[in-house]
């Protein structure tokens, strides 16, 4: 077994735990910036806490309260300048990540001159300031990583300043910080946290500890699912959501995030999405796409959370995070672009290509936007047999032409509750790429609805009472939905689950 674990960083957890371990501060230096956002702090104990432990100490301080979310380049080099002015010698980090992560920046530039153009080098000397680390959102574990992530205004996008150097020396955790939290910085934090846990599973550089690590995080915030959902956490509670968010952070500062974060950069950049739910809304449809690769690795996932599909936890997700914002599909184009450009893309077990995060970034935000513009029930009903007849399945690398005039290359999408109401044994969900041979009758049905032929998927859902066929045109942003019988929905699903399978079993022999 092969394998490196480093965790350089002082870990120290319970409660009132900077007050208990004041003499720690002494031994770090004489004069502490405290770094912190502009209310939290103060509203929530934590630096009223610090202040008394560093009393007992006698430690000085100056506070430097003015970090934004998703902090900039320009607060990071005025921290450093107003902690070189004052005298400070070693920081105090309390906050969020984007106080935690801008703290670190300020420790390096304090320490050591940088210019803006060198900040993303990593090409740093030994020298940076002290730094202990007072987590109040169970969510980055940033008290624990290597990393500082910036706002980049000139690239449009977050950029990761990355050294061994910006470990922080403590991490003190006390979940009674974070009963202040609202409902939904509380899902936004907990969901990023889940999802650098299962990106750091599902990620080549994963190893046998991160993977334990991995697993225990995924498996504490989604034992509390429901009681996030209710905002009903306890204090102990607090402090589990907390313990999974660092042991996420250990596994992020081993593994790197991956597409989900790349693609999520763009939401919080141009959208103004919140960091957490920025993963949150991509992290189901994310999985959908890895089912297709790794389909065993992905149930692992499932298992651990108590999930028979990846549909239950996209419905989970959905629950959290409700509606979802706009986005166009010109957006959509440039946050690819940027995402392809993100070095933890790399990171990724399935590095997703450009047509694959397209795909991803549409069905989240168009297919949403399709499902609240469509049809709704009574649905006219269609015989998908006599109107759809496919002719032979390819996998989209081994996408041919058409033979015919009459065939068109759609994408099927199956979602496995079918398997419950049709009692479907395949292990199979997912998207099938087929060429669909549409009789007459069906181009009759298309063309009196306008539909565009050359660019069109077909999903099935399995509603309460009803199948449904839907035909969606992603071009056009908007989806058609017909209702259609049960057994013809068997015998469609037996079709697509033969062929994956026995792609399966080739991709294997390969
Ligand atoms: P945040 O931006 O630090 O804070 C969000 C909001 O929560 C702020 O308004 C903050 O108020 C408030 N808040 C913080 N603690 C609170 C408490 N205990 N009670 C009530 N309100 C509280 O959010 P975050 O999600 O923790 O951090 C997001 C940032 O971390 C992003 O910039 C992201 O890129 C970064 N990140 C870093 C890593 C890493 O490895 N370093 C990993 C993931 C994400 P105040 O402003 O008043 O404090
Ligand atoms: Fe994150």
């Amino acid at each position: 077994m092969k394998f490196a674990f480093n965790m350089p960083t002082k870990i120290i957890s319970g409660r009132d735990v900077i007050i208990s371990n004041y003499k720690i501060f002494s031994s770090l230096g004489k004069k502490a910036i405290i770094v912190t956002g502009r209310h939290s702090a103060e509203a929530n104990g934590s630096l009223a806490d610090v202040l008394s432990a560093l009393k007992l100490a006698g430690v000085g301080y100056d506070i430097f309260n003015n970090i934004m979310s998703n902090p900039t380049i320009d607060i990071v080099y005025d921290g450093a300048k107003f902690a070189k002015e004052h005298g400070d010698d070693f920081v105090v980090a309390i906050g969020g990540g984007s106080p935690m992560d801008a703290a670190k920046a300020i420790a390096l530039l304090a320490a050591q001159d940088i210019s803006r153009e060198n900040l993303f080098s990593g090409k740093y000397t030994n020298e940076i300031l002290p730094m202990v680390f007072i987590p109040t959102t169970a969510g980055t574990g940033s008290e624990v990583t290597q990393y500082s992530i910036l706002t980049n205004d000139e690239l449009e996008t977050k950029t990761t300043l990355s050294s061994p150097i910006m470990f922080p020396d403590y991490a003190f955790l006390d979940g009674k910080y974070m009963c202040s939290l609202g409902k939904n910085t509380t899902i936004n934090t907990a969901i990023d946290a889940l999802s650098h846990a299962i990106e750091g599973f599902l990620n080549k550089k994963a190893n046998e500890m991160t993977a334990i690590y991995s697993e225990k995080a995924i498996r504490t915030i989604s034992s509390l699912f429901k009681k996030i959902e209710e905002n009903d956490l306890s204090l102990e509670d607090r402090d589990n959501l907390l313990f999974a968010s660092t042991l996420a952070g250990i596994v992020i500062s081993h593994t790197g995030t991956t597409a989900v974060h790349s693609m999520g950069y763009s939401l919080t950049y141009f959208k103004d999405i919140d960091h957490g739910r920025a993963n949150g809304l991509l992290l189901g449809r994310y999985l959908e796409f890895l089912y297709d690769y790794i389909p065993d690795k992905v149930n692992e996932v499932l298992s651990f959370m108590n999930m028979n599909s990846v549909s239950e936890f996209k419905d989970k997700l959905d629950s959290l995070f409700g509606e979802k914002e706009k986005i166009t599909k010109e957006e959509i184009v440039i946050f690819v672009g940027k995402a392809l450009a993100a070095k933890n893309l790399q990171n990724s077990l399935i590095v997703p290509g450009n047509d694959d995060l397209i795909k991803i970034l549409e069905d989240v935000f168009l297919g949403a936007w399709c499902i609240m513009a469509i049809n709704k029930p009574p649905l006219k009903k269609v015989n998908i047999l006599e109107l759809i007849f496919f002719r032979y399945f390819r996998t989209v690398t081994n996408f041919e032409m058409p033979r015919a005039d009459s065939e068109y290359p759609v994408e099927i999408f199956i979602k496995d509750p079918f398997r419950k109401s049709l009692s479907f044994k395949t292990p199979w969900i997912g998207r099938m790429y087929a060429y669909a041979h549409i009789t007459n009758n069906m181009k009759e049905l298309l063309k009196l609805n306008d539909v565009d032929f050359e660019n069109i998927r077909v999903h099935l859902y399995d509603w309460d009472k009803e199948f449904v066929l839907s035909i969606e045109e992603p071009k056009k942003a908007r989806e058609l939905q017909f209702s259609c019988d049960r057994n013809e929905v068997r015998v469609l699903l037996e079709w697509c689950v033969r062929v994956p399978e026995q792609r399966y079993r080739n991709d294997m022999e390969d």
